[in-house]
């Protein structure tokens, strides 16, 4: 069974534009090895002195940006070293892992979904007291320690460490009708958009895993799966290869190359023209949907001109340590990894940089008790006062467009500003959301809202309904108190 998992937007770490920053020695590296030289490896020279520290806000002795098995891992390691670990989740909390069915190589499990390997380490490391934002890094400035990373609400923070362990996003392949007919016949995610293409005939681009996975979960939907190979072999692994022998309607054409992506007057795609590189001839075949499997390009973009990487943006890190270019900075999984980019691997490397980052904040004498005796200085003492804003949906569009909701439960509670209920109701349901960052919440105002208001039935107010994945799991009507709103919750958790 395939479930849908998209989680909206390609993950991005957007570039934020770092101006004037002053920082020696970064340099894109031609090296193509993922750990570099002492001779070229060399980043600012900061005062590690506890005197930087005074007068700063918003501090934070480990910030993990990125929340896929790296940056779980760096979590679950900082808590257990009794740092304060905040991890920023990004725009594709879990990451590319949250795309993925079954996972047959993670260790002790015979097979497991991706997203339940992410739910599993996200409640490890909220156990051991890992914070959690669900917010993205839009910027940082490693010129200066402690080192000032603003999130994409703005928020400012001062890191002592930081785990850049932000991932990597499918490449795309520069030829005309690619942007255009993204999302509308060209995808890089089956398992997202698998159910579009019931009946068609699709095209896997590539000749890697990825591109025997798209093809395996494409197969129980459409007609036709044709995996387009550029090369006359496939880089996959036997194993995966061989797995393509159980689908009747997979075939795969070596020595092709997409060169355009063609689609009609209401947007569908409908052709591709391809190039036989052996026959060295083009030809346009009829297709009705292209899926990219080319591998990945790592999300370095706001870390550019201030750390090592190497031509393709992977972070280089040294001396077999997770430790990058600039001190107190690590690096860790798909987004300095290009050999072996395995999630296993990826979370071992989140290990290795929370050990690294201890063993950094030990050595500039930084322990827990003084970071306890910083107090009202410290993040995570602000992040506790930090009000979740609740989104309004006005329309059954804006419940859909929250694509968000998708994979995490989402609350969503009916109120109307003339009734005493909701007015009571209204400050517990802000609390619990408050308390409960593993949910999503919106509110939507009945008075304001007749669309959903009839789409859902809705009589009375306070109301609220259960969502995931999109559907409609469960509603409950009336006045509840925080705990019986903790009970309807639970009966959700598998
Ligand atoms: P890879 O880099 O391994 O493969 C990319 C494929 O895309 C190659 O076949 C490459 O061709 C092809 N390609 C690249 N650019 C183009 C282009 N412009 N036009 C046509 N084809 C192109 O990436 P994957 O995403 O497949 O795998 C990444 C890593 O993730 C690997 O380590 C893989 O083992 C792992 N993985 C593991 C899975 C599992 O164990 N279940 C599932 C998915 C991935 P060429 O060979 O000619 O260079």
């Amino acid at each position: 069974m395939f479930i849908v998992k998209k989680i909206g937007k390609i993950p991005v770490f957007t570039a934020g534009i770092l101006i004037g920053l002053g920082v020696l020695g970064f340099i894109k590296y031609s090296s193509g090895s993922r750990h570099s030289t002492k001779e070229t490896f060399s980043g600012p020279k900061h005062d590690f002195t506890l005197n930087a520290l005074k007068n700063k806000d918003n501090l934070v002795s480990l910030a993990v940006i990125g929340s896929g098995p790296a940056g779980m891992m760096a979590g679950v390691y900082g808590a257990r070293a009794l740092r304060d670990t905040v991890i920023f989740e990004g725009d594709k909390p879990g990451g590319l892992l949250m795309d993925t069915t079954d996972v047959e190589n993670w260790p002790g499990e015979n097979a497991i979904n991706g997203p339940d390997i992410i739910t599993k380490l996200r409640a490890q490391a909220k156990k051991l007291g890992v914070f959690f934002l669900q917010e993205s890094i839009e910027s940082a400035d490693l010129s200066q320690w402690p080192y000032r990373l603003i999130t994409d609400n703005g928020t400012q923070l001062h890191a002592l460490t930081v785990i850049i362990a932000t991932g990597a996003t499918p490449k795309r392949l520069g030829i005309p009708g690619e942007d255009e007919n993204w999302g509308s016949g060209v995808s890089a995610c089956a398992v997202c958009d698998a159910p579009f293409f019931k009946g068609r005939d699709v095209m896997v681009i590539g000749g890697g895993d990825s591109a025997v996975e798209e093809a395996i979960q494409l197969a129980p939907y459409v007609n036709k799966v044709t995996i387009m190979v550029r090369k006359d072999t496939m880089r996959a692994a036997a194993s995966m290869q061989e797995r393509l022998k159980n689908y009747a309607n997979i075939n795969i054409w070596y020595n092709v190359e997409l060169q355009e992506i063609l689609s009609n007057d209401q947007g569908s795609v409908t052709s591709v023209v391809i190039y036989d590189n052996r026959e060295k001839r083009s030809d346009t075949v009829a297709i009705d949907g292209v899926f990219l499997a080319i591998g990945h390009s790592p999300n370095t973009a706001i870390f550019n001109e201030q750390l090592a990487m190497d031509q393709e943006g992977h972070i280089l890190v040294t001396d077999r340590t997770q430790k990058t270019s600039v001190a107190g900075v690590f690096a860790a999984g798909d987004v300095e990894d290009s050999t072996y980019r395995q999630a296993g691997v990826a979370a071992a490397s989140g290990i290795r940089a929370a050990l690294d980052a201890d063993q950094f904040l030990g050595s500039i004498g930084i322990t827990k008790e003084y970071m306890d005796s910083l107090n009202e200085q410290l993040f995570v003492q602000q992040l506790a006062s930090i009000v979740r804003d609740i989104p309004s949906f006005f329309s059954v569009n804006d419940l859909k467009a929250y694509e968000k909701s998708k994979d995490t439960i989402m609350f969503v509670i009916f109120y109307s500003d003339t009734c005493s209920s909701s007015a009571q109701m209204m400050p517990i349901f802000q609390e619990f959301c408050q308390e409960n960052d593993d949910y999503l919440f919106a509110k939507v105002n009945s008075d304001a809202a007749q669309e959903l208001v009839q789409h859902f039935f809705v009589h009375k107010v306070p109301c609220i309904f259960a969502f995931k994945n999109g559907e409609l799991i469960g509603r409950c009507n009336g006045l509840m108190s925080k705990q019986q709103l903790g009970e309807f919750a639970a009966t959700f958790q598998e």
